[in-house]
């Protein structure tokens, strides 16, 4: 009887009181998926079994077919619905090749698992204790990796590296003009960052009004960082025509390249400029959602050489830490822990200096009616954009308890060593493969082909080239982009139609294509880079040979 007046739908939910049926009911469920997503796996390409046509008119059938049912449908089908979204999905094996779109980690899962399971809301200590536990744990235990001083800086997990540049712009302004938030914007605020950085700051200043004709991009160097002297002539001119540079983003870690911002210039060059101006020194936000995960080498000692890393692995992380070993000088950073932090997404960790920074966002008690500012309760982030926040930073408390300094390290080590192998596969292999990101050490390989077999990087970085040169090549680079393209369930490699802004000899800018080559995946080892490359070949060949029969019909 009593069974047939309880609501069926609390079926739906974990248990009450802890009892052990329903303990082992989830844990059916999340076999069915684990087991299922396991029957999927395929290690010698890279998509999870099953076919799915997205060609043509897949996506207007969904919109055509989907109804939510009357009834409710038993959870072991919903579970098959659920495993058949991932037929075909892309998946983390040795030949995930593509951009940073990294695996999720157990301990990265689990946290996330830990975190679900009371769902507290990260805005306020009252309703989601845990995550704001950890969020101030990690924030600390970052903090103290890059040499903040923990006791004085703050954060908070929030929407990705694209957020934690918005919330650096944010503070940004209001230091500069307090009075942005009631009155609006200032049309005289500028800020600035470099050719190769995310576009992330041009959404940023498009989104708080400042307006993307005040975002003032600096030229790159051919190692893709910024060139500091055009920073310094280019704020000059800003400040000359009446303007303030307010924020200065400064790129640790590019996405296409692994270029590094030379954080320590950036810093002594903006001050300067504000002392001779008599301003305040713009906020420098050190955007290292990718690359900042090298400050894991912080205190790596590199003459001892504990882990054993090959000599020229051990040259290429020093090269990377003689960068990163400036985080400290930010007034804001970031870690994308979806990144190389290895945890789902969304785990994104905003980093500020000084946490005083926040209280110039935060909401005023009256506006703020259901939460924070009571007796009770002392964690309230008011200042977030979001209001209600995921506890995101169980799961990166998790990832760095169970990697620890020296897991990341030799993780991260790992995907430097298979990058230089790759390097030099291809410089042996397919000399005709011209590396255009040599400069930059790291876990990505940029390519170019020249439709005539030679390297015309150099002249193409000099300036040489016409406008119609470098296009042609481009096209010829893109037709390997579209050919690996189609066979990507195979090896799955990553290209840009970004790579460094050139000068043409007519005096305008292009940008360069190339295909990437990014080392993400924990399964890549360097025993698997020689059949890779051979793969690679075969099709480079063939793209020189559609080229040649085009222009011998005279199509080119
Ligand atoms: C990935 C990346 C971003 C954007 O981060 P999301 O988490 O995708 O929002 C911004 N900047 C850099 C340098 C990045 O690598």
């Amino acid at each position: 009887m009593r069974e047939r007046r309880l609501p069926n739908v609390q079926k739906l939910f974990p248990s009450e009181n802890g009892n052990g049926q329903s303990r082992q009911m989830i844990l059916q469920f999340m076999e069915q998926i684990l087991t299922g997503v396991d029957l999927l796996k395929n290690p010698d390409g890279v998509n999870l079994s099953g076919v799915k046509d997205r060609t043509d008119s897949f996506y207007n059938n969904l919109i055509q077919h989907s109804v939510i049912p009357a009834d409710s449908m038993p959870m072991e089908e919903v579970n098959s619905e659920l495993l058949e979204l991932l037929h075909n999905h892309p998946y983390h094996t040795k030949y995930f090749l593509t951009n940073i779109l990294p695996m999720a980690s157990i301990p990265g899962i689990l946290g996330m698992l830990a975190a679900f399971m009371v769902n507290g809301n990260n805005l306020w200590d009252v309703y989601g204790p845990a995550g704001a536990e950890a969020e101030v744990k990690v924030i600390s235990m970052m903090s103290k990796l890059i040499g903040y001083d923990a006791m004085k800086s703050g954060g908070y997990t929030t929407w990705g590296g694209q957020g934690a540049v918005f919330s650096g712009l944010r503070i940004a302004i209001a230091k500069f003009a307090p009075e942005a938030l009631q009155k609006g914007v200032p049309d005289n605020l500028y800020a600035f960052c470099s050719d190769a950085a995310h576009y992330s700051l041009f959404k940023s200043v498009e989104a708080t009004g400042i307006g993307s004709d005040k975002l003032i991009r600096v030229r790159t160097k051919a190692d893709s960082s910024m060139d500091v002297f055009d920073l310094q002539q280019k704020m000059e001119e800003v400040i000359a025509r009446g303007g303030i540079p307010v924020y200065i983003v400064a790129t640790t870690g590019t996405t296409d390249a692994m270029g590094i911002d030379d954080l320590e210039h950036i810093q002594a060059t903006a001050g300067n400029i504000a002392a001779k101006f008599g301003l305040q020194r713009p906020h420098i936000h050190a955007d290292s959602a990718l690359g900042g995960f090298f400050a894991f080498f912080q205190d790596y000692d590199f003459t001892v050489n504990p882990l054993d890393f090959k000599e020229d692995v051990l040259l290429a992380l020093k090269a990377i830490h003689s960068r990163m070993r400036h985080l400290h000088l930010a007034d804001s950073l970031c870690f994308d822990f979806q990144k190389l932090g290895q945890t789902p997404y969304l785990t994104s960790l905003f980093l500020l200096k000084e946490a005083a920074d926040l209280s110039l966002m935060d909401l005023h008690p009256d506006e703020t009616p259901y939460v924070g500012h009571r007796g009770y309760g002392q964690y309230h982030t008011g200042y977030t954009l979001e209001c209600s926040r995921m506890a995101s930073s169980i799961s990166i408390y998790s990832a760095l308890l169970a990697f620890g300094i020296q897991g990341y390290q030799q993780l991260l080590a790992q995907f430097v060593e298979v990058n230089l192998a790759f390097r030099e596969a291809l410089r042996l292999e397919i000399p005709e493969a011209v590396i255009v990101n040599a400069d930059n050490p790291g876990i990505i390989t940029l390519f170019r082909l020249y439709p005539d077999g030679g390297s015309h990087f150099q002249e193409e970085i000099s300036g040489a080239c016409t406008l119609n040169e470098l296009e042609r090549t481009n096209q010829f680079n893109e037709i390997l982009f579209e050919v690996l393209g189609e066979q990507r369930d195979r090896i799955f490699f990553g290209d840009t139609k970004k790579h460094l802004l050139v000068p043409t000899k007519e005096g305008s800018f292009t940008a360069l294509y190339a295909t990437k080559i990014f080392v993400i995946s924990p399964y890549t080892e360097v025993k698997h880079v020689p059949e890779i490359v051979q793969y690679l070949k075969t099709f480079i060949s063939q793209v020189y040979e559609k080229y040649a029969e085009a222009s011998m019909t005279g199509r080119r």
